[in-house]
């Protein structure tokens, strides 16, 4: 984990805790309301390789309780492959529900669970 300072009283937070030591507040409260943006299919990923950073964005937006997740698909091959992994996710719950973003199609706005 980064060193980070304290969303509510700037004190810095070591790598390896998750709460402040002054002020107890949560090192990821902050998150809640953010969106992590990843883009996985301009780079010239395979799909296996667009399916593994999903993967690694699933588990981040969790590890790190992002609100929604943005995944920038693109509107080639990937877009319409991964729909199998994300409808996956939802199922086996690691993500609540999954939709395009508006007027914008090469993009899906994932929203994940809320931790409170
Ligand atoms: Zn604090």
């Amino acid at each position: 984990m980064p060193k980070d300072s304290c969303n509510n009283c700037g004190m810095l937070i070591q790598p390896e805790e998750l709460h402040c030591p002054k002020c107890d507040e949560h090192r990821y409260t902050k998150n809640h309301k953010k969106t992590l943006s990843i883009d996985i299919a301009h780079g010239r990923q395979t799909l296996a390789q667009a399916e593994q950073q999903l993967d690694q964005a699933i588990e981040k937006a969790i590890a790190e309780q992002f609100g929604k997740l943005k995944l920038i698909v693109g509107r080639g091959l990937i877009r319409g492959e991964i729909r199998h992994s994300l409808d996956a996710a939802q199922w086996q719950d690691r993500i609540r529900e999954y939709q395009p973003e508006k007027n914008n199609l090469g993009a899906y706005i994932i929203q994940m669970h809320s931790c409170h």
